[in-house]
Protein backbone atom coordinates (compact mmCIF):
# COMPACT_ATOMS: atom_id res chain seq x y z
CA UNK A 1 0.00 0.00 0.00
CA UNK A 2 1.19 3.38 -0.91
CA UNK A 3 2.19 5.58 1.97
CA UNK A 4 2.62 9.19 2.48
CA UNK A 5 5.19 11.15 4.24
CA UNK A 6 5.14 14.65 4.44
CA UNK A 7 8.11 17.63 5.00
CA UNK A 8 9.96 20.35 3.68
CA UNK A 9 9.88 21.54 0.48
CA UNK A 10 13.27 22.64 -0.13
CA UNK A 11 14.37 21.89 -3.59
CA UNK A 12 11.67 21.87 -6.51
CA UNK A 13 11.34 18.46 -8.60
CA UNK A 14 9.38 15.46 -9.63
CA UNK A 15 10.82 12.36 -9.84
CA UNK A 16 10.30 8.91 -9.24
CA UNK A 17 12.93 6.69 -8.28
CA UNK A 18 14.36 3.62 -6.19
CA UNK A 19 15.45 4.92 -1.99
CA UNK A 20 19.29 4.37 -1.01
CA UNK A 21 18.79 4.29 2.74
CA UNK A 22 21.95 5.55 3.99
CA UNK A 23 22.81 4.99 7.91
CA UNK A 24 25.00 6.16 9.49
CA UNK A 25 25.50 5.74 13.21
CA UNK A 26 26.23 8.08 15.95
CA UNK A 27 29.54 8.98 16.99
CA UNK A 28 29.48 8.53 20.73
CA UNK A 29 32.02 10.13 22.21
CA UNK A 30 33.32 9.73 26.46
CA UNK A 31 35.37 11.86 28.77
CA UNK A 32 38.97 10.38 29.45
CA UNK A 33 40.69 11.36 31.90
CA UNK A 34 44.68 12.61 31.09
CA UNK A 35 47.47 12.55 33.09
CA UNK A 36 49.38 15.76 32.82
CA UNK A 37 51.99 14.22 31.38
CA UNK A 38 50.41 12.78 28.30
CA UNK A 39 48.72 15.92 27.59
CA UNK A 40 51.12 17.31 24.93
CA UNK A 41 50.42 13.95 23.02
CA UNK A 42 46.35 14.77 23.07
CA UNK A 43 46.99 17.74 21.82
CA UNK A 44 49.08 16.71 19.13
CA UNK A 45 46.50 14.01 18.35
CA UNK A 46 44.09 16.76 17.94
CA UNK A 47 46.24 18.59 15.56
CA UNK A 48 46.88 15.61 13.79
CA UNK A 49 43.19 15.34 13.21
CA UNK A 50 42.54 18.45 11.80
CA UNK A 51 45.51 17.84 9.56
CA UNK A 52 43.88 14.90 8.04
CA UNK A 53 40.40 16.80 8.23
CA UNK A 54 42.36 19.57 6.21
CA UNK A 55 43.59 17.33 3.89
CA UNK A 56 40.29 15.47 2.86
CA UNK A 57 38.58 18.78 2.07
CA UNK A 58 41.29 19.47 0.16
CA UNK A 59 41.36 16.46 -2.23
CA UNK A 60 37.51 16.82 -2.63
CA UNK A 61 37.76 20.00 -3.24
CA UNK A 62 40.84 19.92 -6.02
CA UNK A 63 37.93 16.85 -7.68
CA UNK A 64 35.83 19.26 -7.80
CA UNK A 65 37.61 22.01 -9.65
CA UNK A 66 38.77 19.20 -12.20
CA UNK A 67 34.91 18.68 -12.28
CA UNK A 68 34.59 22.38 -13.04
CA UNK A 69 32.03 22.33 -10.52
CA UNK A 70 33.48 26.38 -9.50
CA UNK A 71 31.42 27.91 -6.79
CA UNK A 72 30.14 24.44 -5.40
CA UNK A 73 34.13 24.89 -3.85
CA UNK A 74 33.37 28.03 -2.08
CA UNK A 75 31.43 25.97 0.52
CA UNK A 76 34.48 23.82 1.24
CA UNK A 77 36.57 26.72 1.49
CA UNK A 78 33.72 27.95 4.27
CA UNK A 79 34.79 24.79 6.06
CA UNK A 80 38.71 25.03 5.33
CA UNK A 81 38.09 28.41 6.89
CA UNK A 82 36.39 27.16 9.85
CA UNK A 83 39.16 24.45 10.50
CA UNK A 84 42.13 27.34 10.48
CA UNK A 85 39.34 29.50 13.06
CA UNK A 86 40.40 29.34 16.69
CA UNK A 87 37.38 27.71 17.57
CA UNK A 88 38.66 24.63 16.29
CA UNK A 89 42.15 25.01 15.52
CA UNK A 90 43.08 26.31 19.57
CA UNK A 91 39.96 26.23 21.64
CA UNK A 92 39.46 22.36 21.84
CA UNK A 93 43.39 22.61 22.80
CA UNK A 94 43.04 24.94 25.67
CA UNK A 95 40.07 22.52 26.65
CA UNK A 96 41.96 19.58 26.77
CA UNK A 97 44.56 21.61 28.79
CA UNK A 98 42.33 22.67 31.42
CA UNK A 99 39.93 20.16 31.91
CA UNK A 100 43.27 17.36 31.61
CA UNK A 101 40.59 15.53 28.89
CA UNK A 102 40.93 13.58 25.88
CA UNK A 103 40.34 15.34 22.52
CA UNK A 104 37.59 13.94 21.04
CA UNK A 105 35.63 14.86 24.49
CA UNK A 106 37.12 18.62 24.33
CA UNK A 107 35.97 18.65 20.36
CA UNK A 108 32.21 17.84 21.92
CA UNK A 109 32.16 20.30 24.26
CA UNK A 110 33.59 23.00 21.90
CA UNK A 111 31.03 21.93 19.55
CA UNK A 112 28.50 22.22 21.56
CA UNK A 113 29.39 25.43 22.88
CA UNK A 114 29.24 26.79 19.56
CA UNK A 115 26.03 25.40 18.97
CA UNK A 116 24.44 26.90 21.85
CA UNK A 117 25.76 30.38 19.96
CA UNK A 118 24.08 29.48 17.08
CA UNK A 119 20.88 28.31 18.77
CA UNK A 120 20.37 31.68 20.26
CA UNK A 121 20.56 33.46 16.59
CA UNK A 122 16.47 34.41 15.42
CA UNK A 123 17.15 34.59 11.84
CA UNK A 124 16.54 31.14 10.38
CA UNK A 125 19.25 31.70 7.15
CA UNK A 126 21.85 32.57 9.63
CA UNK A 127 21.16 29.68 12.39
CA UNK A 128 21.24 27.06 9.49
CA UNK A 129 24.73 28.08 9.12
CA UNK A 130 25.40 25.44 12.51
CA UNK A 131 24.94 22.53 10.24
CA UNK A 132 28.50 23.27 9.07
CA UNK A 133 29.56 23.35 12.26
CA UNK A 134 28.16 19.87 12.90
CA UNK A 135 29.50 18.85 9.57
CA UNK A 136 33.21 19.77 10.42
CA UNK A 137 33.19 18.74 13.56
CA UNK A 138 31.91 14.92 12.71
CA UNK A 139 34.69 15.18 9.71
CA UNK A 140 37.40 15.60 12.71
CA UNK A 141 35.65 13.22 15.08
CA UNK A 142 35.74 10.64 12.50
CA UNK A 143 39.44 11.43 12.16
CA UNK A 144 39.85 11.42 15.58
CA UNK A 145 38.74 7.91 15.90
CA UNK A 146 40.05 6.55 12.92
CA UNK A 147 36.58 5.88 10.83
CA UNK A 148 37.25 7.91 7.84
CA UNK A 149 34.66 9.86 6.33
CA UNK A 150 32.07 7.63 6.00
CA UNK A 151 28.90 9.46 3.73
CA UNK A 152 30.88 10.65 0.88
CA UNK A 153 32.08 7.20 0.40
CA UNK A 154 28.58 5.49 -0.57
CA UNK A 155 28.36 4.28 -4.05
CA UNK A 156 25.06 4.66 -5.96
CA UNK A 157 24.13 1.90 -8.40
CA UNK A 158 25.18 3.13 -11.65
CA UNK A 159 22.64 4.28 -14.18
CA UNK A 160 19.92 3.49 -11.22
CA UNK A 161 17.40 7.10 -10.55
CA UNK A 162 18.35 6.66 -6.71
CA UNK A 163 16.41 8.92 -4.15
CA UNK A 164 19.02 8.90 -1.67
CA UNK A 165 17.04 8.55 2.28
CA UNK A 166 19.41 10.21 5.16
CA UNK A 167 19.56 11.54 8.49
CA UNK A 168 21.43 14.48 8.01
CA UNK A 169 23.73 15.66 4.86
CA UNK A 170 26.32 18.02 4.39
CA UNK A 171 27.05 20.03 1.53
CA UNK A 172 29.87 17.83 0.69
CA UNK A 173 28.27 14.29 0.74
CA UNK A 174 25.27 16.12 -1.33
CA UNK A 175 27.81 17.48 -4.21
CA UNK A 176 29.39 13.47 -3.94
CA UNK A 177 26.29 12.33 -4.35
CA UNK A 178 25.50 14.81 -6.81
CA UNK A 179 28.27 13.53 -8.69
CA UNK A 180 27.14 9.76 -8.86
CA UNK A 181 23.60 11.22 -10.34
CA UNK A 182 21.65 11.10 -7.37
CA UNK A 183 17.94 12.28 -8.28
CA UNK A 184 16.45 13.19 -5.05
CA UNK A 185 17.02 13.45 -1.61
CA UNK A 186 15.20 12.94 1.51
CA UNK A 187 16.70 13.76 4.84
CA UNK A 188 15.10 13.72 8.68
CA UNK A 189 16.85 17.40 9.22
CA UNK A 190 18.33 20.40 7.80
CA UNK A 191 16.56 23.59 7.61
CA UNK A 192 14.81 25.86 4.37
CA UNK A 193 18.11 27.66 4.41
CA UNK A 194 20.95 25.09 5.49
CA UNK A 195 23.78 25.25 2.86
CA UNK A 196 22.78 21.62 1.71
CA UNK A 197 19.12 23.14 0.92
CA UNK A 198 20.95 26.08 -1.01
CA UNK A 199 23.03 23.86 -2.90
CA UNK A 200 20.05 21.30 -3.82
CA UNK A 201 18.14 23.91 -5.03
CA UNK A 202 21.84 25.16 -7.00
CA UNK A 203 22.09 21.82 -8.41
CA UNK A 204 18.94 20.97 -9.53
CA UNK A 205 18.43 17.64 -7.07
CA UNK A 206 14.87 17.79 -5.67
CA UNK A 207 14.45 17.85 -1.80
CA UNK A 208 12.24 16.99 1.09
CA UNK A 209 13.76 17.98 4.06
CA UNK A 210 12.98 17.01 7.82
CA UNK A 211 11.00 14.09 6.87
CA UNK A 212 9.85 12.39 10.45
CA UNK A 213 11.45 8.81 10.34
CA UNK A 214 12.54 8.64 7.15
CA UNK A 215 14.95 6.16 7.81
CA UNK A 216 12.27 3.85 9.30
CA UNK A 217 9.53 4.51 6.96
CA UNK A 218 11.23 4.16 3.66
CA UNK A 219 12.80 0.85 2.81
CA UNK A 220 16.22 0.31 0.86
CA UNK A 221 15.21 0.09 -2.89
CA UNK A 222 11.49 0.94 -2.09
CA UNK A 223 10.11 2.87 -5.19
CA UNK A 224 9.79 6.50 -4.67
CA UNK A 225 7.81 9.70 -6.02
CA UNK A 226 8.86 12.62 -4.50
CA UNK A 227 7.45 16.06 -5.42
CA UNK A 228 9.92 18.25 -4.02
CA UNK A 229 8.07 21.79 -4.48
CA UNK A 230 5.29 20.14 -2.22
CA UNK A 231 7.32 18.45 0.16
CA UNK A 232 5.55 14.99 -0.86
CA UNK A 233 6.95 11.65 -0.79
CA UNK A 234 4.91 8.43 -1.78
CA UNK A 235 6.15 5.09 -1.12
CA UNK A 236 5.56 2.03 -2.58
CA UNK A 237 2.98 4.21 -4.96
CA UNK A 238 0.01 2.35 -6.92
CA UNK A 239 0.45 2.25 -10.80
CA UNK A 240 -2.06 4.67 -11.29
CA UNK A 241 -0.34 7.16 -9.02
CA UNK A 242 2.83 6.34 -10.32
CA UNK A 243 1.58 7.35 -14.23
CA UNK A 244 0.29 10.71 -12.88
CA UNK A 245 3.78 11.90 -11.93
CA UNK A 246 5.55 10.37 -14.86
CA UNK A 247 2.66 12.79 -16.63
CA UNK A 248 3.58 15.71 -14.17
CA UNK A 249 6.87 14.57 -14.55
CA UNK A 250 7.06 15.51 -18.62
CA UNK A 251 4.85 18.35 -18.15
CA UNK A 252 7.23 19.96 -15.90
CA UNK A 253 10.27 19.19 -17.81
CA UNK A 254 8.54 21.18 -20.81
CA UNK A 255 7.96 23.97 -18.57
CA UNK A 256 11.42 24.29 -17.49
CA UNK A 257 13.11 23.74 -21.14
CA UNK A 258 10.36 26.72 -21.84
CA UNK A 259 11.76 28.88 -18.75
CA UNK A 260 15.54 28.51 -20.07
CA UNK A 261 14.75 29.92 -23.45
CA UNK A 262 14.05 32.73 -21.92
CA UNK A 263 17.45 32.88 -20.51
CA UNK A 264 18.14 35.95 -23.11
CA UNK A 265 15.80 37.58 -23.75
CA UNK A 266 15.35 41.12 -21.89
CA UNK A 267 12.70 41.23 -19.47
CA UNK A 268 9.99 43.21 -21.33
CA UNK A 269 6.44 43.74 -21.09
CA UNK A 270 4.24 43.21 -23.85
CA UNK A 271 3.62 46.92 -24.33
CA UNK A 272 7.90 47.24 -24.33
CA UNK A 273 8.80 48.45 -20.71
CA UNK A 274 11.91 46.89 -19.76
CA UNK A 275 11.95 45.76 -16.06
CA UNK A 276 15.24 45.44 -13.70
CA UNK A 277 15.71 41.67 -12.73
CA UNK A 278 18.42 41.31 -10.19
CA UNK A 279 19.25 38.75 -7.57
CA UNK A 280 19.52 38.38 -3.98
CA UNK A 281 22.65 36.66 -3.00
CA UNK A 282 24.17 35.26 0.66
CA UNK A 283 27.37 33.89 -0.25
CA UNK A 284 30.03 34.53 -3.22
CA UNK A 285 28.90 31.06 -4.24
CA UNK A 286 25.43 32.26 -5.36
CA UNK A 287 26.88 33.87 -7.86
CA UNK A 288 27.14 31.37 -9.95
CA UNK A 289 23.38 31.02 -10.40
CA UNK A 290 23.43 34.32 -10.88
CA UNK A 291 25.07 33.47 -14.63
CA UNK A 292 22.48 30.84 -15.48
CA UNK A 293 19.74 32.93 -14.30
CA UNK A 294 21.39 35.53 -16.64
CA UNK A 295 20.18 38.77 -13.70
CA UNK A 296 21.27 42.12 -14.64
CA UNK A 297 23.22 42.40 -11.54
CA UNK A 298 23.06 41.71 -7.56
CA UNK A 299 20.60 44.01 -6.03
CA UNK A 300 20.63 43.19 -2.76
CA UNK A 301 24.21 41.27 -1.23
CA UNK A 302 23.99 40.15 2.53
CA UNK A 303 27.13 40.58 3.50
CA UNK A 304 26.62 39.80 7.41
CA UNK A 305 27.11 36.19 6.49
CA UNK A 306 31.16 36.63 6.16
CA UNK A 307 30.71 37.85 10.09
CA UNK A 308 28.69 35.24 11.20
CA UNK A 309 30.77 32.46 13.70
CA UNK A 310 33.57 34.06 14.53
CA UNK A 311 35.31 35.64 17.31
CA UNK A 312 36.81 38.88 15.25
CA UNK A 313 35.23 40.25 12.71
CA UNK A 314 37.10 40.21 9.20
CA UNK A 315 39.85 42.65 8.22
CA UNK A 316 39.38 44.71 5.39
CA UNK A 317 41.52 42.74 3.45
CA UNK A 318 39.81 39.55 3.66
CA UNK A 319 36.19 41.23 2.91
CA UNK A 320 38.15 42.72 0.18
CA UNK A 321 38.97 39.62 -1.32
CA UNK A 322 35.62 38.64 -1.40
CA UNK A 323 34.10 41.67 -2.66
CA UNK A 324 36.83 42.24 -5.32
CA UNK A 325 35.63 38.15 -6.28
CA UNK A 326 32.02 38.72 -6.35
CA UNK A 327 32.70 42.14 -9.02
CA UNK A 328 35.09 40.02 -10.92
CA UNK A 329 32.43 37.15 -11.25
CA UNK A 330 29.64 39.85 -12.11
CA UNK A 331 32.24 41.07 -14.93
CA UNK A 332 30.35 44.63 -15.59
CA UNK A 333 26.92 43.63 -14.11
CA UNK A 334 26.63 46.31 -10.78
CA UNK A 335 26.99 44.32 -7.43
CA UNK A 336 24.66 46.14 -4.43
CA UNK A 337 26.69 45.79 -1.03
CA UNK A 338 24.33 45.70 2.04
CA UNK A 339 26.43 46.86 4.91
CA UNK A 340 26.09 44.47 7.71
CA UNK A 341 22.74 43.85 9.26
CA UNK A 342 23.08 42.84 12.38
CA UNK A 343 22.97 43.61 15.88
CA UNK A 344 18.92 42.41 16.08
CA UNK A 345 18.22 39.22 15.27
CA UNK A 346 21.40 38.49 13.99
CA UNK A 347 24.08 39.11 16.75
CA UNK A 348 27.70 38.60 15.89
CA UNK A 349 30.14 36.37 18.09
CA UNK A 350 32.94 37.42 20.25
CA UNK A 351 34.24 40.84 20.58
CA UNK A 352 32.45 41.54 17.04
CA UNK A 353 29.42 43.22 18.95
CA UNK A 354 29.66 43.55 22.52
CA UNK A 355 26.49 45.58 23.12
CA UNK A 356 24.10 44.94 20.55
CA UNK A 357 22.56 41.80 19.85
CA UNK A 358 19.24 39.17 21.32
CA UNK A 359 20.24 40.12 25.09
CA UNK A 360 18.38 43.50 24.24
CA UNK A 361 15.04 43.44 25.38
CA UNK A 362 13.23 43.81 22.11
CA UNK A 363 15.81 43.10 19.59
CA UNK A 364 14.21 43.73 16.94
CA UNK A 365 13.60 47.29 18.23
CA UNK A 366 16.91 47.62 19.51
CA UNK A 367 20.46 48.62 18.17
CA UNK A 368 20.31 46.90 15.21
CA UNK A 369 22.28 47.83 11.67
CA UNK A 370 22.84 51.63 11.02
CA UNK A 371 22.22 52.13 14.67
CA UNK A 372 24.70 50.42 15.76
CA UNK A 373 27.33 51.70 13.66
CA UNK A 374 26.40 54.84 15.07
CA UNK A 375 27.36 54.19 18.39
CA UNK A 376 30.55 51.77 17.52
CA UNK A 377 31.36 52.72 13.60
CA UNK A 378 35.05 50.39 13.69
CA UNK A 379 33.65 47.85 12.12
CA UNK A 380 31.28 49.47 9.47
CA UNK A 381 34.09 51.75 8.62
CA UNK A 382 36.38 49.35 7.66
CA UNK A 383 33.54 47.29 5.87
CA UNK A 384 32.71 50.77 3.95
CA UNK A 385 36.71 51.08 3.17
CA UNK A 386 37.08 47.57 1.91
CA UNK A 387 33.74 48.17 -0.59
CA UNK A 388 35.01 51.34 -1.60
CA UNK A 389 38.20 49.56 -2.77
CA UNK A 390 35.89 47.16 -4.52
CA UNK A 391 34.09 49.52 -6.42
CA UNK A 392 37.56 50.87 -8.33
CA UNK A 393 37.41 47.61 -9.83
CA UNK A 394 33.33 47.57 -11.22
CA UNK A 395 29.96 48.75 -11.19
CA UNK A 396 29.57 48.64 -7.13
CA UNK A 397 26.45 50.07 -4.87
CA UNK A 398 25.87 50.43 -1.60
CA UNK A 399 23.02 50.02 0.31
CA UNK A 400 22.59 50.77 4.04
CA UNK A 401 19.58 48.53 5.60
CA UNK A 402 17.31 49.64 8.75
CA UNK A 403 17.51 53.75 8.28
CA UNK A 404 14.39 55.23 10.45
CA UNK A 405 15.28 59.00 9.99
CA UNK A 406 17.24 61.67 7.71
CA UNK A 407 19.47 62.41 10.67
CA UNK A 408 20.79 58.55 10.13
CA UNK A 409 21.07 59.03 6.31
CA UNK A 410 23.14 62.63 7.42
CA UNK A 411 25.43 60.99 9.45
CA UNK A 412 25.94 57.52 7.94
CA UNK A 413 26.88 59.72 5.15
CA UNK A 414 29.37 61.94 6.76
CA UNK A 415 30.80 58.44 8.04
CA UNK A 416 31.37 57.19 4.28
CA UNK A 417 33.06 60.17 3.17
CA UNK A 418 34.94 60.30 5.42
CA UNK A 419 36.09 56.92 4.63
CA UNK A 420 36.44 58.17 0.91
CA UNK A 421 39.02 60.94 2.49
CA UNK A 422 40.93 58.83 4.03
CA UNK A 423 41.26 56.92 0.75
CA UNK A 424 41.85 59.71 -1.26
CA UNK A 425 45.07 60.68 1.14
CA UNK A 426 46.30 57.14 0.93
CA UNK A 427 46.59 56.94 -2.65
CA UNK A 428 43.64 54.12 -2.84
CA UNK A 429 41.56 53.74 -5.90
CA UNK A 430 37.59 53.83 -5.38
CA UNK A 431 34.78 54.96 -7.46
CA UNK A 432 33.93 58.62 -6.47
CA UNK A 433 30.84 58.33 -7.58
CA UNK A 434 29.72 55.51 -6.21
CA UNK A 435 25.86 55.04 -5.55
CA UNK A 436 24.46 55.26 -2.03
CA UNK A 437 20.90 53.74 -1.74
CA UNK A 438 18.46 53.07 1.50
CA UNK A 439 16.60 50.30 2.32
CA UNK A 440 13.06 51.48 2.82
CA UNK A 441 11.93 48.36 5.32
CA UNK A 442 11.00 50.40 7.88
CA UNK A 443 7.44 52.53 8.04
CA UNK A 444 9.27 55.64 9.27
CA UNK A 445 11.40 55.40 6.13
CA UNK A 446 8.41 54.53 3.97
CA UNK A 447 6.46 57.69 4.88
CA UNK A 448 9.24 59.86 4.54
CA UNK A 449 10.44 58.47 1.29
CA UNK A 450 10.62 61.47 -0.48
CA UNK A 451 12.94 62.94 1.72
CA UNK A 452 14.96 60.37 1.66
CA UNK A 453 15.35 60.37 -1.64
CA UNK A 454 16.55 63.54 -1.72
CA UNK A 455 19.55 62.28 0.16
CA UNK A 456 20.23 58.84 -1.41
CA UNK A 457 21.24 57.85 -4.72
CA UNK A 458 18.25 55.00 -4.68
CA UNK A 459 16.15 52.97 -2.62
CA UNK A 460 15.24 49.66 -1.88
CA UNK A 461 11.97 48.21 -0.20
CA UNK A 462 12.73 45.37 2.31
CA UNK A 463 9.12 43.98 2.00
CA UNK A 464 10.40 41.17 5.07
CA UNK A 465 11.04 43.73 7.81
CA UNK A 466 8.36 46.37 6.62
CA UNK A 467 5.51 43.84 6.62
CA UNK A 468 6.34 43.11 10.19
CA UNK A 469 7.42 46.44 11.86
CA UNK A 470 4.21 47.98 9.56
CA UNK A 471 1.84 45.07 11.12
CA UNK A 472 3.97 44.76 14.42
CA UNK A 473 4.18 41.15 13.23
CA UNK A 474 7.47 39.35 14.56
CA UNK A 475 8.81 37.99 10.98
CA UNK A 476 9.74 34.96 13.29
CA UNK A 477 7.06 33.98 15.07
CA UNK A 478 4.79 31.12 14.00
CA UNK A 479 1.48 32.75 15.75
CA UNK A 480 1.90 36.09 14.19
CA UNK A 481 2.20 34.48 10.62
CA UNK A 482 -0.97 34.99 9.73
CA UNK A 483 -0.67 38.78 10.12
CA UNK A 484 2.75 38.90 7.72
CA UNK A 485 0.43 39.16 4.61
CA UNK A 486 1.63 41.47 1.92
CA UNK A 487 -1.23 42.63 1.00
CA UNK A 488 -2.70 44.48 3.76
CA UNK A 489 -3.44 47.47 2.33
CA UNK A 490 -1.34 49.69 5.06
CA UNK A 491 1.49 47.56 3.27
CA UNK A 492 0.20 48.47 -0.45
CA UNK A 493 0.33 52.15 0.89
CA UNK A 494 3.58 51.77 2.26
CA UNK A 495 4.93 50.42 -1.16
CA UNK A 496 3.14 52.98 -3.09
CA UNK A 497 4.16 55.71 -1.37
CA UNK A 498 7.67 54.91 -1.79
CA UNK A 499 7.54 54.20 -5.68
CA UNK A 500 6.08 57.65 -5.76
CA UNK A 501 8.93 59.25 -4.00
CA UNK A 502 11.50 57.72 -6.16
CA UNK A 503 9.55 58.52 -9.54
CA UNK A 504 9.15 61.99 -8.39
CA UNK A 505 12.70 62.49 -7.63
CA UNK A 506 14.20 60.65 -10.30
CA UNK A 507 15.66 58.37 -8.03
CA UNK A 508 15.08 54.76 -9.10
CA UNK A 509 13.42 51.82 -6.33
CA UNK A 510 13.84 48.55 -6.12
CA UNK A 511 11.81 45.85 -4.18
CA UNK A 512 14.20 43.31 -2.57
CA UNK A 513 12.21 41.45 0.02
CA UNK A 514 10.61 38.04 -0.99
CA UNK A 515 7.84 39.30 -2.15
CA UNK A 516 9.82 40.27 -5.66
CA UNK A 517 10.24 36.42 -6.33
CA UNK A 518 6.81 35.53 -5.45
CA UNK A 519 5.11 35.75 -8.92
CA UNK A 520 1.62 35.65 -7.40
CA UNK A 521 2.46 39.39 -6.54
CA UNK A 522 4.73 40.25 -10.17
CA UNK A 523 1.43 42.09 -11.92
CA UNK A 524 0.57 43.95 -8.57
CA UNK A 525 3.84 45.28 -8.40
CA UNK A 526 4.41 46.23 -12.15
CA UNK A 527 1.00 47.98 -11.45
CA UNK A 528 2.11 50.20 -8.59
CA UNK A 529 5.32 51.16 -10.53
CA UNK A 530 7.78 48.66 -9.73
CA UNK A 531 10.53 48.57 -11.88
CA UNK A 532 13.03 46.80 -10.55
CA UNK A 533 12.78 43.53 -8.70
CA UNK A 534 15.45 41.73 -7.04
CA UNK A 535 15.24 37.78 -5.46
CA UNK A 536 16.65 34.75 -5.38
CA UNK A 537 18.19 33.69 -8.60
CA UNK A 538 15.66 30.74 -9.08
CA UNK A 539 13.17 32.30 -9.38
CA UNK A 540 14.05 35.17 -12.05
CA UNK A 541 13.03 32.97 -15.13
CA UNK A 542 9.23 32.38 -13.86
CA UNK A 543 8.99 35.91 -12.48
CA UNK A 544 10.57 37.01 -15.84
CA UNK A 545 8.40 34.70 -18.00
CA UNK A 546 5.21 36.29 -16.21
CA UNK A 547 6.58 39.93 -17.58
CA UNK A 548 7.06 39.14 -20.68
CA UNK A 549 3.40 38.60 -20.64
CA UNK A 550 1.87 40.98 -18.77
CA UNK A 551 0.34 44.31 -20.71
CA UNK A 552 1.85 47.27 -18.65
CA UNK A 553 -0.96 49.86 -19.67
CA UNK A 554 -3.82 47.31 -18.63
CA UNK A 555 -2.37 46.21 -15.66
CA UNK A 556 -1.91 49.66 -14.20
CA UNK A 557 -5.48 50.58 -14.78
CA UNK A 558 -6.43 47.58 -12.75
CA UNK A 559 -4.15 47.97 -9.83
CA UNK A 560 -4.89 51.47 -9.67
CA UNK A 561 -8.12 50.70 -8.37
CA UNK A 562 -6.95 47.83 -6.70
CA UNK A 563 -4.04 49.02 -4.19
CA UNK A 564 -6.09 51.43 -2.94
CA UNK A 565 -8.99 49.36 -1.30
CA UNK A 566 -8.97 48.81 2.16
CA UNK A 567 -10.23 44.95 2.47
CA UNK A 568 -7.13 42.56 2.19
CA UNK A 569 -9.60 39.96 1.28
CA UNK A 570 -10.76 41.92 -1.77
CA UNK A 571 -7.45 43.04 -2.82
CA UNK A 572 -6.56 39.30 -2.79
CA UNK A 573 -9.48 38.50 -4.98
CA UNK A 574 -8.40 41.32 -7.45
CA UNK A 575 -4.61 40.40 -7.19
CA UNK A 576 -6.18 36.33 -8.54
CA UNK A 577 -8.00 38.17 -11.41
CA UNK A 578 -5.08 40.22 -12.36
CA UNK A 579 -2.58 36.25 -12.28
CA UNK A 580 -5.70 34.40 -14.23
CA UNK A 581 -3.80 32.43 -16.88
CA UNK A 582 0.04 33.27 -15.38
C1 LIG B 1 13.85 42.75 3.92
O1 LIG B 1 13.72 43.08 5.11
O2 LIG B 1 12.90 42.67 3.13
C2 LIG B 1 15.18 42.40 3.41
C3 LIG B 1 15.38 42.19 2.12
O3 LIG B 1 16.19 42.28 4.28
P1 LIG B 1 16.41 40.99 5.24
O4 LIG B 1 15.44 39.94 4.81
O5 LIG B 1 17.81 40.61 5.07
O6 LIG B 1 16.09 41.57 6.58
MG1 LIG C 1 15.45 43.59 6.27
Amino acid sequence: MTETLRGMAVAAGVVLGQAHVIRRDRIRVREDFIPKAQLGREIDRYKDALRRTRGELKEIRRRIRADNSAGIADFLDAHLLMLKDSALASAPADIIKERQCNAEWALHLQRERLLTAFEGIADPYLRARKDDVEHVVERVLRNLLGLGAAPDAVTLPAGAASVVVVEDISPTDLLALHQQGVIAVICESGGLNSHSAILARGLGISAVFGVHEAGQRIHHGDDLIVDGGAGIIYVAPDQSLSSYYQQRRQQQQRELAALRQLRDLPARTVDGQLIMLRANVELAEDVEMIAGVNADGIGLYRTEMMFLGRREPPGEQEQFALYRRVVEEMAGRPVTFRTLDVGADKPLGGAQTPRAGAAAINPALGLRAVRWYLQEPEIFQCQVRAILRASALGPVRLLLPMLTTLGEVIQIRALIRAQQDMLQRAGIDFDARLAIGGMIEVPAAALLADVFARHLDFLSIGTNDLIQYTLAADRLDEEVNYLCDPLQPAILRLIALTIQAGAEAGVPVALCGEMAGDPRYTRLLLGMGLREFSMTPAMLPRIKQIILTTRLADTERRVQELWQKVDSDEIAVGVDNLNVGI
